[in-house]
């Protein structure tokens, strides 16, 4: 089956911590400390991570990562997220030219969705008027948060660079950007939280999960910790997924598994 999509790049734009309640709610470990009603802070690192899919009609890059400045330009969502690896090789041109790619020559931009850790990144894009691919739903709400001054998670400072780039928000639950290249709506963290299945010319399947599931023991305990937005969206989303994932020879990529590196391995090297 030849789909067109030659090799996949997974790319490191460093680590972000946060207090794992975030992620996973009630893990085994706390519950001694909440019968005695005294919740600590477990701080957990996590990757932050996006891909290059090189394609023959195109070169598709997933999120961009963080912007270089975060520390700075975050304000206090600074202290509840910092970065706490991050240098200038994982800059997303500089996780490109790894790979041997300039940031003019990605054909399409998509965004898992838009919070600050995958579209930190996008500015460089703006300009070189590249095509930025995201769910209606994500871009509408991510601006809705912004004016009604909700900042954190989406960043004014990461969407005002974009305002009037070359935006192509989708509708409807799915899109085919190219043959083999498929964005599924499935919500649950985000309104437009979309994932990315991608099925290679060897056959293979690799589905890129975006913040739809943060750690891998989501999928077990089917439940999301406080990044978790509509419940009933998320369960529903994540049956559809364990469903697609059964299928052979397919692989979840989940963005921020800390174990990602061990069982993937990074740009230059490829997926296929
Ligand atoms: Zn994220």
């Amino acid at each position: 089956m030849d789909t067109g999509v030659k090799k996949i790049y997974l790319l490191d734009y460093g680590w972000l911590a946060g207090d794992m309640g975030f992620f996973i709610p009630d893990p085994a470990t706390w519950t001694e400390k909440l019968q005695n009603r005294m919740r600590l802070p477990e701080w957990v690192e996590i990757p932050v991570t996006g891909a290059v899919i090189e394609h023959k009609d195109g070169i598709v890059l997933i999120d961009t990562g963080s912007n270089p400045e975060a520390q700075k330009v975050w304000g206090a969502t600074w202290e509840v997220f910092p970065m706490v690896k991050y240098s200038d090789e994982n800059r997303v041109e500089n996780q490109l030219k790894l790979i041997g790619l300039k940031p003019e020559d990605v054909n399409f931009v998509v965004f898992t969705h838009l919070h600050l850790d995958h579209a930190g990144g996008a500015y460089i894009f703006a300009p070189l008027k590249t095509p930025l691919i995201t769910h209606k739903k994500e871009l509408v709400y991510a601006l809705y948060m912004i004016w009604l001054g909700k900042v954190g998670a989406y960043q004014p400072v990461d969407l005002e660079p974009l305002r009037g780039a070359s935006w192509y928000p989708f509708d409807g639950e799915s899109l085919e950007l190219l043959p083999g290249i498929d964005l599924i709506l499935v919500g649950g963290h985000t309104p437009g939280s979309i994932i990315i299945r991608v099925v290679t010319n060897t056959g293979n399947t690799y589905i890129f999960t975006g913040d739809f599931i943060h750690l891998p023991q989501e999928l077990e305990r089917e439940a999301k910790g406080w990044l978790l937005g509509n419940a009933d969206e998320y369960l529903t989303s994540l049956r559809k997924l364990k469903m697609l994932a059964k299928r052979p020879n397919t692989y979840l990529v989940i963005s921020h598994d800390p174990k990602l590196w061990e069982k993937y391995p990074k740009a230059p090297k490829a997926l296929e």
